[in-house]
């Protein structure tokens, strides 16, 4: 029999499901892959049973329901200023997953380079490379993490397609500033490139720093996909529904490959989040208060313990330097630590191509107050 050739021969498990479970397995408290461990809003759970039990169980449109793609434009017009059009810009995808491959399969063709960030999400790479692409990595440094956009200026050459940015960035914990997506406009029309923009995390901003996307940049978001997913914004991770915003030239090459990668998404869950978004408008304005204090809580209470916490601008992520505590690698760290203090973090250095020589984990803080009380007791004791 013939043998399958691996078409990602250096991809293993995500180190997500490689935490999670070892966390399960030792009853650990699982502070490592990025979900809440609090329910999603009760009217949120009411509209989802209400639209399924009416009957709305049957394909949506191919696009995504209209009546979400309608109150995510009315969103994207009261956050960030911009019209765009809910036919002709807006998808509906399953989850940012979906999104950010189906954009990267609608751009990048056999031997284009893509430039990605390390620390860098783990899916983008394994999608470039399916597409026959190469990613050119450019490393970002703790404890700041910020672009050297020199550096990005550089990286690019005749085949370079697009560049893939994420903000508030995961694992990092930091934002863009207002100067950093004004470069990156800058460098994006200079060298006629395309742009991905992850914003899963888009309204999880803390101490009052403006909510900034490539929507608030018309001439950026001209050139862009721009991606995100209410498992964030909802606290929903498990309904895996997203959206991507493109004009309509990308949007129309974006969809001949998003209707044959799933066609359309879980149908109930598309109508109860439109109702979301028309009724329950605060929920959005409070989010980054309501993660902003979970963030206190959990810093306040490590404040005794030998980690170091480096500052968490955005996202539910907060990093921590362990070296006081352990020499160990991060990976290995993080086993011992799910093992033998029974709080799961994820280790930094799986989300770099070449590794630094830092001993920092991520915890993820979306948890309620006595998970985090009970991890920070536990880490106080190392
Ligand atoms: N991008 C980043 C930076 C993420 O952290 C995540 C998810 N956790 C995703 C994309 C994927 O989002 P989704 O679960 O909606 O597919
Ligand atoms: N994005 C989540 C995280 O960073 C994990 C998503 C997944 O497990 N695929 O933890």
């Amino acid at each position: 029999m013939s043998e399958i050739v691996s078409k990602l021969p250096q991809v293993g498990t995500t180190i997500f499901s490689v935490m999670s479970a070892l966390a399960s397995e030792h009853n650990a408290l699982n502070l490592s892959q990025g979900f809440p461990d609090f329910p999603a809003p009760q009217s949120l759970l009411d509209d989802l049973n209400r639209h399924a039990q009416a009957g709305r169980n049957q394909y949506p449109p191919m696009s995504g329901a209209a009546e979400l793609r309608q109150a995510l434009a009315e969103l994207i017009k009261r956050s960030y200023q911009r019209q765009v059009c809910p036919d002709r810009e807006i998808t509906i995808t399953s989850g940012a997953t979906e999104g950010l491959f189906v954009a990267i399969h609608t751009l990048v063709n056999p031997g284009d380079e893509v430039i990605v960030f390390d620390p860098a999400y783990d899916s983008y790479e394994p999608a470039v490379t399916l597409a026959g692409g190469h990613c050119r990595h450019i490393p970002l440094a703790a404890p700041d993490f910020r672009p050297d956009w020199q550096q990005v200026v550089d990286s690019i050459n005749p085949r370079t397609r697009c560049i893939i940015v994420n903000s508030p960035h995961n694992p990092s914990a930091t934002v863009f500033s207002q100067a950093d997506w004004l470069q990156l406009q800058q460098i994006v029309i200079d060298n006629n490139l395309f742009l991905i923009s992850d914003e899963v995390y888009e309204h999880i901003v803390f101490d009052n720093h403006p909510r900034l996307s490539a929507n608030r940049f018309e001439a950026l978001a001209q050139r862009s996909f721009i991606v995100s997913s209410f498992g964030k914004t909802f606290h929903c991770t498990g309904w895996k529904t997203g959206y991507c915003v493109a004009p309509s030239a990308l949007t129309t090459e974006f969809r001949k490959i998003h209707q044959y990668v799933t066609f359309a998404s879980f149908a109930p869950a598309q109508y109860a989040l439109a109702d979301m978004l028309n009724h329950q408008p605060q929920h959005i304005e409070q989010l980054g208060a309501f993660y902003q204090q979970r963030r206190d809580r959990f810093a306040t209470a490590l404040a005794s313990s030998r980690l170091k916490l480096l500052p968490s601008a955005g996202t539910y992520f907060m990093l921590a330097d362990y070296s006081a505590i352990s020499e160990l690698g991060d990976i290995e760290f993080c086993q011992w630590l799910t093992q033998h203090a029974g709080v799961a973090a994820i280790p930094l250095s799986v989300f770099y191509q070449t590794p630094p020589q830092s001993r920092i984990i991520r915890f993820c803080f979306a948890k309620q107050d006595a998970t985090l009380d009970q991890a920070a007791e536990k880490l106080c004791r190392l």
